[in-house]
């Protein structure tokens, strides 16, 4: 097909794994950045898969769609000459400066694999940004319908968790950083006997010594993590507190995941034993053994 632009880098893991991300992660209206050359790029993607929560399926699954109609319509070099004349002969070295004021609108639809549930999705590009306009269902739905399964195990501070989530998709940054320091103190509490008139960031630091609280992916940005947990919570600042959000939340949403395993795998021992001293009681010991405990 004749679809292909003429500066297209053919190699397009990259791109999908951007969109993929800003799709799967970033909150409505944050502007972020990428590379201009991309645009003679996008034209060539033909399928997308990004994961998300499926409301039908209530986990975790994979979407995926055939965008080439779509990305074909939006990214072509006939629609990038009918917004703005394309340069003739533009090189590579000049379509930075030609997509620099050039917008474009792109609608993406993605289907659950297992179930069909449809997501959908609009990206705002506008020179070397593009911006989440909108999404369905919301991206804090999305997030806060993933974060049910911990209700059990943090139930005094559920309600930060979900509020946290909200106030980071509209981008008041210091409001959503501050539920999420609240429930990581008292994650890191209830791991210290002596904690009185400590600073959080010592606490944090002792309990580090016999427990991983960061997580090895994490180590790119564990100093950054350091530095934002010891300032006071008067110190933070917008951007520097969306900047660090995802990673903090993921090192909670880690250690919710940790003590959730630890719970199911009691459970199973749990049953297991009794299962197995039912069978060594026999039918009639066993009630027997009822009536021992007065039951
Ligand atoms: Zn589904």
């Amino acid at each position: 097909m004749a679809r292909h632009n003429i500066f297209a880098n053919y190699d397009l893991d990259e791109q999908k794994a951007f969109i993929a991300q800003v799709l799967e992660n970033e909150p409505p209206y944050k502007k972020i950045p990428f590379d201009m050359k991309w645009y003679r790029d996008f034209n060539n993607i033909a399928k997308l898969s990004i994961n998300s929560y499926c409301e039908h399926c209530a986990s975790e699954k994979v979407f995926t769609g055939d965008i080439d109609d779509v990305m074909h319509n939006t990214f072509s070099d006939d629609v990038f000459r009918s917004v703005g004349r394309v340069p003739n002969g533009t090189t590579s070295s000049n379509q930075d400066e030609y997509f620099a004021d050039k917008s474009f609108f792109l609608n993406l639809e993605l289907n659950c694999a297992l179930c069909g549930e449809t997501h959908y999705y609009s990206l705002l590009f506008t020179g070397d940004k593009v911006q989440k306009i909108g999404q369905y269902p919301s991206y804090a739905s999305s997030e806060i319908k993933e974060l049910v399964k911990y209700k059990n195990i943090i139930s005094k501070y559920y309600t930060e968790l979900t509020k946290s989530v909200s106030a980071y998709s509209q981008r008041m940054g210091v409001a959503a950083f501050i539920y999420l320091r609240r429930i990581l103190e008292d994650l890191v509490d209830k791991r210290i006997a002596d904690k009185d008139g400590k600073k959080f960031i010592d606490k944090l630091k002792e309990v580090e010594k016999t427990e991983q609280i960061i997580p090895d992916n994490l180590s790119a940005v564990k100093s950054q993590i350091y530095a934002i947990l010891s300032k006071g919570v008067h110190e933070y600042d917008d951007e520097e507190c969306l900047q660090l959000y995802l990673a903090v939340k993921y090192v909670i949403t880690s250690l919710l995941d940790m003590e959730l395993k630890k719970k199911e795998d009691e459970k199973k021992v749990a049953e297991a034993v009794k299962m197995i001293q039912n069978k060594l009681a026999g039918g009639k010991e066993y009630g027997q053994t009822q009536d021992a405990n007065g039951k």
